[in-house]
């Protein structure tokens, strides 16, 4: 099906982009790296919107640090995260995550501000984001807003993001000395989508587990992360089961993915145990 839109334009600035989408009265669509939108677009999704091309805007590439945060503009292509040094060195799981995503072609061209905003349940950096206990945020009409990542992600392809507001930027708190970053995830072939995944962070002693694939959203997995805290990787297996609320569909059963689920976290508490 060939995609069908309303129109297009090309926002000059943030604040033109916020005019752009108010004039558009709900019907406006932003467009960053369009490496999910365009195929949406291409399945009779948003027929008649007004796109929103930000891509052009400088200010939302780019990282820069701000006191004991590191600040991820929203147009920073998941390919500028592979290499950047700043990432590398205060948010290693976002280095480590970023290869997993899709292919060369679309981490060249796709953004984590796209990929945060877009919210899909089975995407690396939104249980990124919970166990990193980032924040997102968010400018509109009526100013900025900061929303923590766990109150972001309401539900499948849900987010607290108003129609009128545009995601600028993903802040993360700077990794601690000690700290430890891992991800893991189980895809079919390399760069799908995967079936199940948990992305980790332990600092200071506490473990904070973002799963991926293995609800209708991102989710923290409190009971494993309790656990895991006192070192019992079985009980962490057990609660992890609880946690989650795995989808079953053509691609793998809810009970594979629980299964899957249980693994990954035995492998991950080896990698956080051979570390120490
Ligand atoms: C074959 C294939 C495999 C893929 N595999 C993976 C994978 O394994 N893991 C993964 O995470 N992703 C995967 N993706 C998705 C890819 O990472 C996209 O780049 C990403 O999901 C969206 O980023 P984008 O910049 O292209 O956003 P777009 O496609 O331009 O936009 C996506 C959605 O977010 C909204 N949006 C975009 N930017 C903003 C913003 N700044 N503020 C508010 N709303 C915004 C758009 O309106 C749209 O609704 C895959 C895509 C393809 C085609």
């Amino acid at each position: 099906m060939k995609a069908s839109i309303g129109g297009y334009a090309r926002a000059e600035t943030v604040a033109h982009a916020i005019a752009l989408l108010g004039e558009a009265d709900g019907a406006g669509r932003i467009l960053a790296g369009g490496q999910s939108l365009v195929a949406a677009l291409n399945l009779g999704a948003s027929a008649g919107d007004l796109l929103v091309d930000i891509a052009g805007i400088r200010s939302l590439r780019g990282t820069r640090l701000d006191g004991n945060r590191l600040v991820i503009g929203a147009l920073t292509r998941h390919s500028d995260i592979v290499r950047d040094a700043l990432i590398a060195e205060h948010a290693p799981l976002l280095a480590a995550a970023a290869p997993l995503v899709a292919h060369d072609a679309i981490r060249n061209r796709g953004t984590i501000g796209g990929a945060l905003a877009y919210a899909d349940p089975a995407a690396e950096y939104p249980a990124c984001a919970l166990a990193l206990g980032a924040t997102i945020i968010l400018e509109g009409p009526d100013g900025t807003r900061e929303v923590a990542a766990g109150d972001f992600f309401l539900g499948l392809f849900e987010t607290a993001r108003e129609d009128n507001e545009i995601l600028t930027a993903i802040a993360v708190p700077k990794a601690r000395r000690g700290e430890l970053h891992v991800i893991r995830e189980a895809a079919r072939r390399a760069g799908d989508y995967a079936l199940a995944g948990l992305a980790v962070v332990r600092r200071d002693g506490r473990h904070r587990i973002g799963a991926f694939g293995l609800a209708d959203r991102a989710l923290l997995c409190e009971g494993a992360m309790a656990a895991l805290d006192q070192d019992d990787v079985d009980a962490a297996i057990t609660a992890l089961a609880q946690d989650i609320d795995p989808p079953g569909d053509t691609q793998a059963s809810a009970t594979y993915r629980r299964h899957l689920a249980g693994v990954l976290l035995r492998r991950i508490a080896l990698d956080l145990g051979g570390a120490q």
